[in-house]
């Protein structure tokens, strides 16, 4: 048995179920035990794999939206270059490679990086090791100033709820235990006014997930952006007015049991979008239409960019870049699972690749 799985029993029993949202926040931010507070999870060696770490064509094209977005809102001479959940620092560092060229961009940006996991701090150090970075425990740490921010695969760690409707009200599932080990139940179902507006497409037995953090952190973003200008690009999993359960977990790149393991497993809930744009636009910024992350890509110049970047490779190396450039953009990987959803402070000045 893990320590977390301990800890977690005993709140339980002197408490009673906790909710999925509690559950995940416990086993992937713990201070002694949580997921990422203890480990780098990236990579071949570790649970999942990222875009970033696919190839640099994900971020040195970011970059250049970034960029470009910048340039269009007139090139502000101090700005705030962000990113939630960083990683291993590969999406910032090859960001901040490819906008080498632009000119002022580098004089002008403040790197900022909202990061929970000190070991990832350290890897995000190590891969930028020349640059003057500023870490952040939450967004609110973030200046009131013109931002230019970018989020992969950050919102889907966030912890979510999730309810099943019975009749006009929703039972939310909780985490007990039965027989020593930890199990999902129900709670008795009630009415809820966050999910009225989800009775006219639902019907019974529905599951529906809620992240009460996603709204709150958007409208941080936005109200910057709203204020004194910038841009936001969030790249996930997930869907647009999402329905169904996609509360899940990953161990070395396999699906496991999500309580089997407290701490030791990836946690993540596939991202509506919707509630994200609706934040946005409720500061006053624009959002973007819902975009696939192949479309995004393509619109971006990924084929360009990588039959450039061919040109000097064969063999091996060449056979691993055709391969990460299919990952990145074909619809039965990450192209379509993926999606990405603009902010800006009004619909002509979304990103490029971004429809209003
Ligand atoms: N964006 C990176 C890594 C995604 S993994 C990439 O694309 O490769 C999720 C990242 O979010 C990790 O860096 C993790 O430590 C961070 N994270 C998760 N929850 C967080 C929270 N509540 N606050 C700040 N960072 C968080």
């Amino acid at each position: 048995m893990t320590a977390l799985k301990d800890i977690l029993i005993r709140r339980i029993r002197q408490t009673g179920p906790i909710t999925l949202a509690d559950y995940m926040a416990e086993c992937l931010l713990h201070p002694e035990h949580g997921y990422y507070t203890t480990r780098d999870p990236l990579g071949a060696t570790g649970d999942f794999t990222t875009a970033p770490e696919i190839s640099q064509m994900f971020g040195e094209l970011l970059g250049l939206a970034l960029a470009q977005s910048w340039l269009d809102q007139g090139a502000p001479d101090s700005f705030i270059l962000a990113e939630l959940g960083p990683g291993r620092g590969t999406l910032m560092a090859d960001i901040l490679r490819a906008t080498r060229a632009v000119k002022g961009f580098h004089e002008a940006c403040n790197v900022h990086l909202v990061e929970a996991s000190p070991i990832l701090r350290n890897a995000q150090r190590a891969a930028m090791p020349d640059r003057e970075i500023t870490w952040c425990d939450q967004i609110t740490d973030l200046p009131d100033a013109p931002l230019w921010l970018v989020a992969n695969e950050f919102f889907d760690a966030l912890p979510i709820r999730q309810f099943t409707r019975k009749g006009g009200g929703w039972a939310e599932t909780q985490v007990g235990f039965k027989d020593d080990a930890l199990a999902l139940g129900l709670s008795a179902a009630s009415p809820l006014s966050d999910l009225r507006h989800r009775l006219a497409d639902t019907t019974d037995g529905n599951i529906v997930e809620l992240c009460p953090a996603a709204a709150p952190i958007t409208d941080e973003i936005a109200t910057r952006i709203a204020t004194h200008g910038g841009a936001a690009i969030i790249v996930d999993y997930g869907d647009w007015h999402s329905l169904g359960d996609t509360f899940q977990a990953l161990e070395a790149h396999e699906m496991v049991d999500p309580l089997a393991r407290p701490g030791q497993a990836d946690l993540t809930a596939h991202v509506d979008f919707e509630p994200i744009a609706i934040a946005a636009i409720r500061t006053g910024a624009a959002a973007s239409k819902m975009i696939e992350q192949g479309h995004l890509l393509a619109r971006l110049g990924i084929q360009q960019r990588a039959e450039r970047l061919a040109e000097r490779l064969d063999g091996k190396a060449l056979e691993s870049h055709i391969r990460a450039f299919e990952r990145l953009t074909s619809p039965t990987e990450m192209g379509t699972l993926f999606k990405a959803v603009a902010i800006a402070p009004a619909p002509h000045l979304l990103p490029p690749g971004f429809d209003a």
